[in-house]
């Protein structure tokens, strides 16, 4: 299985079988091969440095009614929130003070929230920190809005695909929501310039590992700047209430592989997985990640903000804990990097 990872780790692609057979071994000891050499990949590119991000949960209202969120618009227990401009560029403001350069505007596909809205928001925080990356991860947009997004000086948007895989995606989503659309909302996000990013829930209710292949084989063809897995977590609201969380060993190992397949993607160490094990965050590290996203967010408004069970939003994952992230990181021989951290394809550095 070890010369699996090595013609990954030099060829950065396998064919679909390879991929398969990766992850159903991540239970064993190749799963550690796989790690260090991803970690070597990582290191090797990044040094030591762990870009971070300062995600702001702007809003909680959304539209859609993803059967596995807890937001999701048919959860009558959520106590609905939306932050105001003025919040958001609080946040901003207390996160650039502690040395963030990346702020993650993330929300539900709020109806309220007006393109124009959004914009402007966009243009506030591009007028008051240029030397900031904006990230925007708002969910599905028209092409028209991205753009004036783009053009108002956002420079990164997160859109999970969740699956390649179309009748997977319709056992996740409800029939109004299409897999088209949203594959085509990420490719018109790339050709308009934003450094995109993707991913999946692992162990999502229904995926098999045929399903992970493709969405193996779609991040190979789409090339994604920026790569997001966290396990799947149930959340006691939702339909799949009660289904058995992602597994960790296969969430790591995919990190591993897209590590491997791109040396030069920003990956996080996500939240999800830091909820699922109390080391997860580190192990995520470990595994080839090199970014990781404190919340901005108010307090009050973090509980507010529950996708699943037991989502981690006080202590260390929190900007007050920013200094418990220092050392956490130093205890596996990382630190936190205050640099904005964009995507650079190795050839132009
Ligand atoms: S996953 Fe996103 S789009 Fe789906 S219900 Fe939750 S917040 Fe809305």
């Amino acid at each position: 299985m070890e010369h699996l990872v090595d013609i990954l780790r030099s060829e950065h692609h396998l064919p679909p079988e390879g991929y398969a057979a990766l992850i159903d071994s991540a239970a064993g000891s190749i799963l550690d091969y796989a790690m260090q050499n991803a970690r070597e990949v990582a290191v090797a590119r990044f040094g030591n440095g762990i870009f971070i991000r300062g995600l702001i949960e702007i809003t909680n209202y959304c539209r859609n009614d993803c059967y596995y969120c807890g937001i999701r618009r048919s959860n009558r227990h959520v106590e609905r929130y939306r932050m105001s401009r003025e919040q958001i560029l609080a946040r901003c403001r207390m996160g650039h003070k502690l040395g963030f350069r990346t702020f993650v505007l993330q929300g539900g596909e709020d109806a309220a929230l007006s393109d124009a809205w959004i914009e402007e928001t966009v243009h506030d925080i591009r007028t008051e920190f240029p030397d900031c990356a904006i990230t925007l991860s708002l969910g599905e947009r028209t092409r028209e809005a991205y753009l004036r997004f783009y053009n108002a000086g956002a420079n990164r948007y997160l859109l999970r695909h969740e699956t390649a895989t179309p009748e997977h995606y319709a056992l996740l989503h409800p029939s109004f929501m299409s897999f088209e659309h949203r594959m085509q909302n990420l490719r018109e996000l790339k050709e308009i310039g934003y450094q995109t990013g993707t991913g999946i829930m692992v162990g999502s209710p229904g995926q098999t590992t045929e399903h992970i292949v493709r969405d193996i084989m779609f991040i190979e063809s789409f090339r994604p700047q920026m790569i997001g897995l966290g396990p799947y977590i149930p959340q006691d609201d939702t339909p799949f209430a009660g289904q058995p969380a992602g597994d960790i060993r296969i969430t790591l190992m995919l990190l591993s592989i897209f590590r491997l397949m791109f040396p030069d993607a920003l990956i996080p160490s996500t939240t999800a997985l830091a909820t699922l094990a109390p080391d997860g965050r580190e192990r995520g590290i470990l595994a080839g990640a090199n970014v990781v996203m404190p919340n901005l967010s108010p307090e009050d408004t973090r509980a507010k903000y529950a996708l699943y069970n037991d989502k981690k939003a006080t202590g260390l994952e929190s900007a007050e804990g920013l200094r418990g992230l220092e050392t956490q990181l130093e205890t596996i021989g990382y630190r936190i990097s205050f640099e904005r951290g964009d995507y650079a394809p190795s050839d132009s550095i």
